[in-house]
């Protein structure tokens, strides 16, 4: 089976990787690719968010499987365009994709289906925001409707503070939510458009500075699986959350095909939903991937087709596994590029270790540059969380980047628990 992976990121990088060690994957096209997807793929630099181009090239080199990265060509209907098409695809549709990209869509759809999540009301003005407040206790939970890059929600202690964000967002969708107590955790689900099994789950930080302060950024470091969500807590938000969504999606006639990713709240009264999105997370992909057993591209394949149910379910090695992101100085406000990077090789020899690329470019000489905020996700396994930072952080300094920097302390809650 040949297949054409869409993006450029680390997390594209850790699917080429995933696809190349399958043994059903045969020629492997990345469009575009970087410098470490072309280690597993050959680059091919046609625009991924448009669905001609993707069919075009798709039908040119008579592929079998399209897998989607990010979120952006899912939103342009490039899943849309090779379904169209017949070509077998790893992402959804782009009115499946509105569990990411409307929060009020999947809120209403929680309601009507019963789906455990936080109380909300939706507005469209500021007075209505303004006056919908008094429903709600405090801390409460403002949130932009629609795509935000994360930067569209505001948790307030006071009310002077929700009133503020408010007025900042303008006229516009809302949603006011109920704060939610509890530890964070993400699932990651794979639906074949009726059915839905779970993944892994993993947890990220978002926060660029250590002991999770400072700005939010695209996510700093992640750790599979999440502890916290407990075997018995995972199917609990399978039969409670994910499998109804999925039923809900397919009887309304747009039906979910991908990976969906479920940011859950595990409160007092069992796992909620923050949040969808529509296909892995970043660094969430590089830690998951090196995890899973058997042929990853098959699986995948099986989603596309709507055949989960004709095939074994996912399986994971018994290792667990970090990712620790290096970014570029300044990231994520204005990140210095150009920085040289040496020492991959060096990295990799620590055992259990890969390092996924990020943003980087290659330069004519063939040195290997930083490009983007985030530049490198060095992604351990181990047998505990402690082996696997401590050969992730090997790693990290075996590399040579001198305008790179990194969270010294991904992990650190989980760790603290399993020394405890
Ligand atoms: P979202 O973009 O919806 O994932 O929200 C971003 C972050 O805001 C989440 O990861 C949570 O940390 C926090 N958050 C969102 N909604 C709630 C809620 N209802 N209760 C508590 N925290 C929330």
């Amino acid at each position: 089976m040949d297949i054409l992976l869409l993006g450029s990121g680390g997390r594209e990088d850790a699917l080429a990787w995933a696809m190349r060690q399958s043994p059903s994957c045969g020629k492997l096209l990345a469009a575009p690719g970087n410098p470490g997807i072309a280690r597993w793929a050959e680059c091919v630099s046609i625009d991924p968010t448009s669905p001609q181009a993707v069919v075009a090239l798709a039908q040119q080199e008579h592929i079998g499987l399209v897998v989607v990265g990010p979120e952006a060509p899912l939103v342009a209907g490039v899943a849309d365009a090779c379904r169209a098409a017949g070509i077998p695809v790893f992402g959804p549709t782009a009115a499946a994709a509105e569990l990411e990209g409307s929060k009020g869509f999947t809120k209403d759809l929680c309601a009507a289906e019963g789906i455990p999540t936080a109380a909300y009301v939706r507005t469209e003005r500021v007075d209505e925001a303004l006056a919908a407040l008094h429903r709600f206790g405090l801390p409460v939970v403002i949130k932009a409707d629609g795509l935000a890059a994360g930067k569209g929600v505001t948790v307030a202690a006071t009310r002077a503070e929700a009133e503020a964000a408010i007025r900042a967002a303008g006229d516009g969708p809302l949603v006011i939510e109920e704060f939610l107590e509890g530890e964070e955790a993400s699932l990651f689900a794979l639906v074949d458009g009726e059915l839905a099994v779970p993944l892994a789950s993993a947890q990220d930080h978002k926060r660029v500075g250590e002991a999770d302060t400072g700005p939010n950024t695209g996510g700093m470091g992640a750790y599979s699986p999440a502890p916290v969500l407990t075997p018995e807590l995972e199917q609990c938000a399978m039969d409670a959350i994910v499998g109804p969504t999925a039923r809900a999606m397919a009887a309304r006639g747009t039906p979910f095909s991908g990976v969906l990713y479920a940011g859950l709240m595990l409160t007092e009264e069992g796992p909620k939903l923050i949040e969808y999105n529509a296909r892995f997370g970043d660094p969430e992909c590089e830690a998951i991937m090196p995890r899973l057993d058997g042929d990853v591209a098959a699986l995948l394949h099986a989603v596309a087709t709507g055949r989960l149910a004709d095939i074994d379910p996912p399986r994971l090695k018994p290792a667990v596994s970090m990712t620790v992101v290096v970014a570029a100085e300044g990231y994520p406000g204005t990140p210095r590029k150009g920085g040289l990077i040496d020492g991959i090789e060096a990295a990799e020899r620590v055992e259990g270790v890969t390092v996924f690329q990020a943003g980087t470019a290659r330069h004519g000489s063939g040195a290997l540059l930083a490009a983007g905020g985030r530049v490198l996700a060095v992604t351990a396994l181990g047998d505990t969380l402690a082996q696997a930072r401590a050969r992730a952080y090997r790693a990290v300094d075996a590399i040579d980047y001198a305008d790179g920097f990194c969270r010294r302390d991904i992990g650190w809650r989980e760790l603290a628990r399993e020394q405890a």
